[in-house]
């Protein structure tokens, strides 16, 4: 089975893969988790442009298809052939959303991805308005750019809701204790 936790940063997707990743263990379930960018060379340069800026949204377009590609091939595939359960922080919704939200058209970005990545079985939205989420990464004292950063992640939060109504898709509340968030999650998958 796959997997796939998206959201806008704050929504608890880390924390919540986790916890579902101890569930399927405690019914004997082999699971993998991982995460995009990934801790590989592509997904490496990614993080360090997502901390500095230096790449241009064209490079940083392709680094992700290299980064998942590499992914796909050496632990999606493997993992799903051989019956375990993947789980993953972020994957190609993310990029529709992010790079989406950068001047990318997210139905092209969708459909570059969908030639070679596999769609999951479950995509969660993990959701929480923009401002609950930026103070939840407390970046409310991050003076640069305060309204064009509110502004690009309120323009992913409207990406992911974009694919709501597909039947693989379960939009998430998450404006609630993580234990209820995860109930949510375990519900929607029994
Ligand atoms: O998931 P995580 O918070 O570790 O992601 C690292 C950062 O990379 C995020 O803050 C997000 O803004 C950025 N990102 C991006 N484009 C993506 C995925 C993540 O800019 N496709």
């Amino acid at each position: 089975m796959f997997i796939v936790l998206e959201g806008i940063d704050g929504t608890g997707k880390s924390t919540q893969v986790q916890l579902l990743a101890d569930w399927f263990r405690s019914q004997g379930r082999e699971v993998v988790t991982s995460r995009e960018p990934t801790d590989q060379p592509w997904g490496k340069k990614l993080r360090e442009s997502a901390a500095t800026g230096r790449l241009s949204p064209e490079d940083e377009l392709e680094y992700f298809l290299k980064d998942r590609k590499q992914h796909i091939d050496e632990l999606i595939r493997p993992a799903l052939d051989a019956g375990k359960v993947v789980i993953l922080d972020r994957y190609y919704f993310s990029t529709m959303a992010y790079q989406g939200s950068r001047g990318f058209n997210p139905r092209e970005i969708r459909a570059k991805n969908e030639a070679f990545a596999p769609r999951p079985d479950h995509l969660f939205i993990l959701d929480l308005d923009v401002d609950a989420a930026r103070e939840r990464i407390g970046a409310r004292g991050d003076t640069t750019n305060e309204f064009e950063k509110r502004d690009s992640l309120a323009k992913c939060r409207e990406i992911f809701l974009g694919l709501a109504e597909e039947p693989f898709v379960h939009v998430i509340d998450t404006n609630r204790p993580i234990a209820e968030v995860q109930a949510s999650l375990r519900e929607a998958l029994q």
